[in-house]
């Protein structure tokens, strides 16, 4: 497939961008090598200004930009600006706090004098991808640079507007040239850069194939890597959860970007007791949302962002139809122009349905009876994957237990999963391995340098 912008609403072609040439990214290589020769001695404060600028310069342009993101990959408008306002939030984040995260930490030891010396590593890969186009970017970028880092993003092949964008609102911060560049280089192309000695690590967010990929030569080259990879998130309703605010957060939860969020909740698991209830709310809000032109702010949910994935998508559900489950809501592609999927419930998925145990991306909901926690908490951790969690319960036992049991990244308990600059983001099990966001994200690409002076 080629770089390209295809709007994912009616798929007309927007334009096409050639995949650069081995010479010119020979040449962004030993940019990114020389800037960092530099940068990295570049005072914080300074580094600072510009990444506040950054902030500041994402805000004035925030219609635009936003724009970008939905022509290129379906969002609706609104969840497109939120997305570029979060951006200018996490820059402000890291300006303001990486004099903390960076500060030399003493140690008290019997020598004379020990610390540690947090140094940045050089010019760092970031192969990212389409479903939050510059989120993703920005929470890696953020940090990076703050201390000292240069960045080189490999953006997905349907987002080149958006990561040509963001390498031009680095540059007018007014960080230095070099700083961060977009590479628009195809799949096959990227292992070179990965092999290049003047790349010390790289950063994955997107599926697992990819994953596995980049990792293994990764390894192979003992080079750093952080991985963010794919989840099939639980969210667990137990009796004694305000109902309401669950159901309500469930429909979101579910369709954030389209369905298409690798912590979006996907499998629904609700206690007996409340069940028919929860199923019947679920199932009307599901059938509430408003599908369509994702330029509208009336909007809910847009198309998928490509093709592939909406074949994906669909293939999913029919193959877990022909296991067994039923359709309580959806179920179908909408024919016509543009990539969409109507918002859908399946529910008696049996284990041996492939989707069981596979991420869907898009809004396909899962939903499942348990007789208690212990039987929540077992299905819950029936995954390969483990992001996120969410649990609605007000009984203290079963927060505790929750808390200690599930198998995952994160868990939020009476509220949706969601990202934020100052807490840790990641996952365990095959959703992958290292932190993004907070002093641990920041911390992943650094040489924390053991000084003693005796
Ligand atoms: P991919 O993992 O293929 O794409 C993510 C990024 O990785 C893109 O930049 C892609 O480039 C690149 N990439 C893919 N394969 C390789 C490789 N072998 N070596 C180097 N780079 C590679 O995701 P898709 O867009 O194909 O989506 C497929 C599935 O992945 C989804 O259905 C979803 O399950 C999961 N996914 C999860 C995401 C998350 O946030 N956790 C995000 C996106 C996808 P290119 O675009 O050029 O192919």
């Amino acid at each position: 497939m080629a770089i390209e912008t295809i709007n994912p609403a009616d798929g007309t072609l927007v334009k096409t961008f050639p995949a650069l040439t081995t010479e010119a990214v020979q040449q962004r290589l030993a940019l990114a090598a020389e800037a960092f020769a530099s940068f990295r001695r570049v005072p914080l404060a300074h580094r600072a200004l510009c990444m506040r600028k950054l902030a500041s310069t994402l805000e004035e342009e925030v219609e635009d930009l936003a724009a970008l993101i939905t022509l290129e990959m379906g969002k609706p408008i609104l969840a497109a600006k939120a997305e570029i306002v979060k951006c200018a939030a996490v820059c402000r984040y890291y300006a303001e706090h990486a004099a903390l995260i960076l500060a030399p930490e003493v140690v008290q030891t019997e020598r004379n004098h020990s610390y540690i010396k947090w140094e940045p590593l050089g010019p760092i890969l970031a192969v990212m991808p389409w479903n939050f186009p510059f989120w993703q970017v920005f929470r890696f970028l953020a940090p990076a640079l703050m201390a000292g880092n240069v960045g080189l993003l490999k953006p997905a092949q349907n987002v080149p507007q958006c990561s040509l964008a963001i390498e031009s609102l680095v540059r007018r911060a007014g960080f230095p040239r070099g700083t961060f560049q977009t590479l628009l280089i195809e799949v096959p192309q990227v292992e070179a850069v990965l092999n290049d000695r003047r790349v010390v690590a790289v950063t994955v967010t997107g599926s697992e194939q990819a994953g596995r990929a980049i990792g293994a030569q990764a390894g192979w080259l003992i080079k750093k890597s952080v991985m963010e990879l794919g989840g099939s998130d639980p969210f667990i309703v137990m009796a004694s959860a305000d109902l309401e605010l669950a159901v309500t957060t469930a429909v979101k939860a579910r369709t954030v970007a389209n369905g298409q969020s690798c912590i979006a909740a996907k499998r629904f698991i609700v206690a007996a007791e409340i069940y028919d209830e929860f199923e019947r709310r679920f199932v009307d809000g599901m059938e509430m949302l408003r599908v369509g032109d994702p330029m509208r702010e009336s909007t809910d949910v847009g198309p998928l962002a490509t093709v592939k994935i909406l074949e994906g998508v669909e293939a999913q559900v029919k193959a877990a139809v022909a296991a067994g489950a039923r359709v309580l809501t959806g179920g179908e592609r909408l024919h016509g122009k543009g990539n969409y999927f109507e918002p859908t419930i399946l529910t008696n998925v049996p284990r041996t349905a492939p989707v069981f145990y596979e991420e869907i991306f898009g809004p396909v909901a899962m939903l499942f009876r348990v007789q208690n926690i212990d039987e929540a908490i077992a299905l819950a951790n029936d995954t390969p994957f483990g992001l996120g969690a969410s649990a609605w319960t007000r009984d203290p036992a079963e927060q505790q237990r929750l808390i200690a049991e599930m198998e995952c990244g994160t868990v939020f308990l009476n509220a949706m999963v969601a990202s934020d600059p100052q807490l840790p983001f990641g996952g365990i099990k095959r959703s992958g391995h290292g932190r993004e966001l907070s002093a641990a994200g920041m911390r992943e690409f650094l040489n924390a340098k053991t000084v003693v002076i005796a």
